[in-house]
């Protein structure tokens, strides 16, 4: 989803996870950068949009590059048309979508289904690329460095912000689920959210306890109050990021059944 507008602010930072390995912050979402040993390849999770997508292309030179987006919206992939020669994997998605959110950037060469995974052997680390299914997006992906134990979670995470919740597929209950097989199923030392600071695993239980404290609450006014009052640190985003939207969304999913 779109980015906050604060995001700007910090869009030159980089954090450094080792000598091959950058997590670029911000300007529209955050980006993890793999380099290979030689300075041939590279591998880059989500591209980010407008002038830092631009500045982020500017400062990769590897020859060969790979792009994986974790979903397509356009703080995520708009990014991909600077780079008209990668090899791209994505979800499977709504292709309409994706031609509006990526400027109709090229569709991806490696599409996944849901619960379908990709290993990539990259020198000595193995880069895991699983799709989960619906819950953000229409099919959103997280990406596991497997030797460094760094999850690129795309936007199931977000760090002290609420998440935004603007697309039509958005499913919490599917959310919900997926950060439980994060915490079961991964070994994760480091966690890169979609937005927000880079953190360690406790991130994905906080997600997750994000949502099911709402839940719990749901229907006692009195005790969402509290939950409100609890999060009032968190980032919000216009009508689309913020704990009432959150409420509102968990409300009409219950509705329909689905929670
Ligand atoms: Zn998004």
């Amino acid at each position: 989803m779109l980015a906050r507008r604060s995001d700007k602010a910090v869009e030159s930072k980089v954090v450094n996870i080792d000598s091959q390995m950058k997590i670029y912050i911000g300007g529209g979402c955050n980006s993890t950068v793999l380099l290979s040993n030689d300075g041939r390849k590279a591998i880059i999770v989500d591209t980010k949009y407008f002038g830092s997508a631009k500045k982020l292309r500017s400062k990769i030179s590897a020859p060969e590059i790979t792009i994986i987006n974790t979903h397509f919206h356009l703080d995520h992939a708009r990014g991909n048309k600077h780079y008209p020669d990668a090899f791209i994997i994505s979800g499977n998605t709504n292709w309409k979508q994706w031609d509006f959110d990526t400027a109709y950037s090229r569709h991806p060469d490696k599409i996944l289904d849901p619960g379908e995974d990709f290993d990539i052997h990259f020198d000595d680390e193995i880069v895991h690329v699983s799709d989960m299914g619906r819950a953000h997006s229409p099919n959103d992906l997280i990406v596991f460095f497997k030797k460094r134990k760094v999850l690129a979670a795309g936007d199931l995470i977000w760090t002290n912000r609420h998440p935004i919740l603007l697309d039509k597929n958005v499913n919490l209950k599917l959310w919900i689920s997926y950060l439980e097989i994060m915490e079961s199923s991964y070994d994760v030392h480091t966690v890169v959210p979609g937005h927000g600071n880079i953190s360690g695993k406790e991130s994905i239980s906080n997600m997750k306890e994000y949502f099911t404290s709402i839940l719990r609450s749901i229907n006692f006014p009195a005790e969402l109050k509290k939950l409100k009052y609890q999060y009032a640190d968190y980032s919000t985003f216009l009508f689309f990021g913020n704990f009432s939207r959150t409420v509102k969304v968990m409300k009409n999913e219950i509705r329909n059944n689905s929670i």
